[in-house]
């Protein structure tokens, strides 16, 4: 067998937090426990909320932390053009479509269902499942709207992207411990997902399943909250042909009042504890790698 291969993956748009130092001091400890490889990768296709000071930062936060990586950091907004390829492929085989609505509009309607006493179904998150309205645009309305320069975003024709799938989805997880499971991903609950976004050739779902194989990640370890993602990951490494890593979900660091950290929020910086005089070791202690 191979050496295993993990990741750290955080994205430039605010500083690091506690959340970010737990996930990434929890995948060095996988990885040495394995005897792997650990891979830094800056997921920066938010080319509107990342800031240079960002990536920065997080080199240097992570350093701080004294965790050192292998092999060449990788930057996703290096690679837009091998994610339209992917995008490309899977749009040529009717397994995408373009979706000119809105979010304004989009909201609109489904507020406007709601109010009409529907129960709008929702995805893992809490979205409203896109209802497919332009699923069903005729070739020639859609080439009309993309000449003319309309945006657009590219979505999964789940019906269509299922109906690809001969084998069952499934989903390799592994505990820190080693024990191994297996599971079956679902991902029509996801619905007709955005699989490219409008400004650029891609989605996160879309980029982390091909740098995951690119990098040859055989191991994600990663929060909580992207547990549900998985279901989606493992049917784009299907339709695209990629391997599929083992996956660990690993519980959130919460704030004094329970709630996810989170740069938005304010939730206190890495770099903030540093100036306040904390130490690597003291944040470690804290994060239970004493
Ligand atoms: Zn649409």
């Amino acid at each position: 067998m191979s050496r295993p291969i993990l990741r750290v993956a955080p994205s430039p748009n605010g500083r690091l937090h506690l959340g970010h130092a737990f996930s990434a001091l929890t995948n060095a400890r996988i990885a040495e426990r394995l005897g792997g490889r650990l891979m830094l990768r800056i997921e920066d296709i938010d080319l509107g909320r990342t800031r240079p000071e960002f990536v920065r930062a997080i080199f240097h936060d992570l350093a701080w932390l004294g965790l050192t990586f292998d092999g060449p950091v990788r930057r996703q907004s290096e690679h837009f053009p091998a994610y339209g390829q992917a995008r490309d492929v899977l749009a040529a085989r009717k397994l995408l479509y373009p979706c000119f609505c809105s979010r304004g509009r989009m909201a609109a309607a489904i507020a406007e269902r709601e109010t009409a006493g529907e129960r709008v179904a929702r995805d893992p998150d809490g979205a409203p499942l896109y209802p497919g309205t332009c699923r069903a645009l005729s070739g020639d309305e859609i080439l009309a709207r993309i000449q003319a320069g309309e945006p657009h975003t590219w979505r999964l024709d789940s019906a269509a992207a299922l109906a690809e799938v001969t084998v069952p989805l499934v989903i390799r997880r592994f505990a820190p411990d080693g024990s191994q499971d297996t599971v079956r991903g679902d991902p029509a609950r996801w619905g007709d997902a955005v699989i490219a976004r409008r400004d650029v050739p891609t989605s996160y779902h879309l980029a982390v399943v091909w740098d995951d194989a690119e990098q040859g990640i055989s191991h994600v370890v990663r929060g909580q909250d992207l547990a549900a993602a998985t279901d989606l990951h493992v049917l784009l490494q299907h339709l695209l042909g990629l391997p599929s890593p083992a996956y660990h979900h690993h519980g959130l660091i919460r704030d004094r009042g329970g709630d996810k950290l989170a740069k938005s929020k304010g939730s206190e910086s890495l770099a903030d504890l540093r100036s306040s005089g904390v130490t690597p070791d003291a944040v470690r202690a804290m994060l239970g790698f004493a």
